[in-house]
């Protein structure tokens, strides 16, 4: 299995622009008191990558009880909204709202140029190397960045393309890319993409199952998704300005993930954290946070050494999977390996 590096000059403010970003938060918490506050409609569930129960209470965070699963080192939360209350809140918040008209659009441009056009690279490549699927036929499940599609189809890998389920607002914007929108693709895709995903879903291994019905034997899942194992979430811990529900109810760890993607019927081709922000978001939050507390060691690395000191141990969280930004390529088996 690969384990991928990358370095560029990332930098968050350009595709997540402070002034859109504090205001998506600000309305994803007040929605999320108004839509989740009850009780009623909220349900206990066991660690949603390893299935372990009674995970203990890690912290609570704007009223809800994120868990530490011992056996996997997952963050999760439970109780959580049920998925019909979820769905209703990602048609009708004002946080949903706000994504399709200001967060999808403004951002669009910039995130194309340093996020979208490498995921469609990452991809396009894995599919040459080891598509074994004979399908030309390829899908994206929650559409949050219409112009994916464009980017997928200069790979000239694929004849036909699906947006599964975009996010509220973006499917005419999906059609103009060159995408079918629909509830469900057709079996036997080449490759499925779902990109930041896993970690607002009710049920993550539900999302995975759906996955694995759509593709072909040989077809390929590509994944993206926050991961607790990472730097930044380990040191600011229920300090992370950008975790809050319901954007973020699912934090797997690296060891944690693998786990239910082999249990879901795939095999893993890569699992890397190739993030780049780990440093920059924990000095920001350290920054704008009084109450941060950095442990000694990273107080020093992050205020009394220079950049590439920095920049060498964003490349060492890389290289050792502990940056918070995962992506993981799977292949569903081939119809050999079912049944076994
Ligand atoms: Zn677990």
């Amino acid at each position: 299995m690969k384990h991928v590096v990358v370095q560029s000059d990332l930098r968050e403010a350009e595709i997540r622009p402070p002034r859109l970003l504090n205001r998506f938060r600000e309305l994803s918490i007040e929605d999320a008191r108004e839509f989740f506050g009850s009780p009623e409609g909220q349900i206990e569930v066991d660690c949603p990558a390893c299935g372990q129960a009674g995970a203990p209470v890690a912290f609570e965070k704007n009223g809800f009880k994120y868990r530490l699963c011992a056996t996997c080192g997952s963050l999760y939360v439970s109780p959580r909204p049920t998925a019909a209350r979820l769905a209703d809140y990602y048609r009708s918040s004002r946080a949903a709202q706000y994504r399709a008209e200001h967060l999808a659009r403004e951002t669009s441009a910039a995130r194309r140029v340093r996020v979208i056009h490498a995921n469609a690279y990452w991809m396009g490549r894995l599919v040459d190397e080891a598509g074994k699927s004979g399908s030309r036929i390829y899908g994206d499940l929650g559409t949050n960045y219409p112009v994916l599609f464009e980017e997928i189809a200069q790979l000239g890998l694929f004849d036909q393309y699906f947006s599964i389920e975009p996010f509220h607002g973006l499917a005419e914007s999906c059609r103009q890319a060159g995408a079918v929108v629909a509830a469900e693709a057709p079996a036997g895709l080449a490759a499925l993409t779902a990109f930041e995903q896993l970690e607002h879903q009710f049920s993550p291994r539900e999302m995975l199952d759906r996955a694995r019905g759509m593709l072909a034997p040989g077809g390929q899942l590509f994944l993206t998704t926050r991961t607790a194992s990472g730097f930044d979430i380990q040191t600011l811990w229920d300090k992370a300005p950008y975790i809050y529900v319901p954007e973020h109810l699912n934090l797997l760890s690296i060891e944690g993930l693998e786990r239910l993607i082999e249990g879901a019927g795939f095999d893993l081709i890569e699992s890397s954290t190739p993030g780049q922000l780990d440093i920059e978001l924990t000095q920001a939050a350290a920054a704008a946070d009084p109450t941060v507390s950095l442990p000694r060691f990273i107080d020093l690395l992050l205020n009394r050494r220079d950049a590439e000191a920095r920049e060498d141990f964003q490349a060492l969280l890389q290289k050792h999977r502990l940056s918070s930004h995962v992506r993981i390529a799977a292949m569903k088996k081939l119809l050999t390996d079912c049944g076994k």
